[in-house]
């Protein structure tokens, strides 16, 4: 029986130069390259001259094109997944069919990582907190349980790690500020915006000091925050 491969690979958060050998590897290699946005995965392969055939997976794909990717991986196509910055599956898209393929296909594909570039392990090897041990809560959820996600920041052992995007980043450090100020202990953070582009900034602090700091440069971009007691372990 063929064994197809479905290569997950991770590629630049930023900095097209941040990819690795095996990842322009595989993407040559491939039959097919499935990608969140294929106007942002094309620039990248224009870049490297690559030019493979992409089909579009995303949060909104439907159950119809899950399938057809199942049938290619059946028929023994080989395959790449890549999101649109970073590693697939980590607060995108791709968890969803990877567990599809276990579920229907796990003697048929196998599964082969190509590790890389990660907002969140790039946040985490600057900011200088102990990191061996963190709690990584991917985006904040919509309204109504925001406070749940705060009280568990509150409650946290370890260091905790959220990705935000451009136009919630002062509500959301706001919002924070005003709920751990009603409890005891005081907040380190470091907020990493643009990490690995031009307007790479790295931000450390309290929260009032952050907040006021991105007020002031009043640029915008993705944002990785790492929020940690004060009172933590040294
Ligand atoms: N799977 C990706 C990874 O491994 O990094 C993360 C995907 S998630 C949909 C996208 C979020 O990651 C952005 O909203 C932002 O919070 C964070 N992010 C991605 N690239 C970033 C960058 N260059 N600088 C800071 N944060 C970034």
């Amino acid at each position: 029986m063929q064994i197809s491969k479905l290569y997950i690979v991770s590629t630049p958060i930023g900095n097209f130069k941040d990819i690795t050998i095996r990842a322009l590897n595989a993407l040559k290699q491939v039959d097919l390259i499935l990608c969140e946005d294929t106007r942002t995965t094309k620039k990248l392969l224009v870049h490297y001259q690559i030019k493979k055939p992409l089909l579009s997976y995303h949060h909104h794909s439907s159950q119809k094109r899950i399938d057809e990717i199942l049938t290619l991986l059946r028929k023994g196509k080989n395959l790449a997944l890549v999101s649109d910055a970073g590693t697939p599956g980590i607060s995108d898209p791709g968890n969803l069919l990877i567990q599809k393929v276990i579920e229907q296909l796990d003697d048929k594909v196998k599964i082969v990582p190509i590790p890389g570039p990660s907002a969140i392990i790039c946040a985490a090897s600057v900011s200088g907190f102990p990191m061996d041990r963190f709690l990584f809560m991917g985006f904040l959820p919509a309204k109504k349980k925001r406070r749940d996600f705060f009280r568990e920041i509150s409650q946290a052992r370890y260091p905790v790690i959220f990705y935000e995007s451009p136009h919630r980043i002062l509500r959301t450090l706001k919002e924070l500020r005003n709920f751990l100020e009603n409890l005891d202990g005081r907040y380190q953070l470091v907020v990493c915006r643009e990490l690995t582009k031009k307007f790479e900034t790295v931000y450390r602090g309290g929260i009032d000091e952050v907040v006021k700091k991105i007020e002031n440069d009043k640029i915008k971009g993705e944002f990785v925050v790492i929020c940690r007691k004060n009172s933590f372990r040294k």
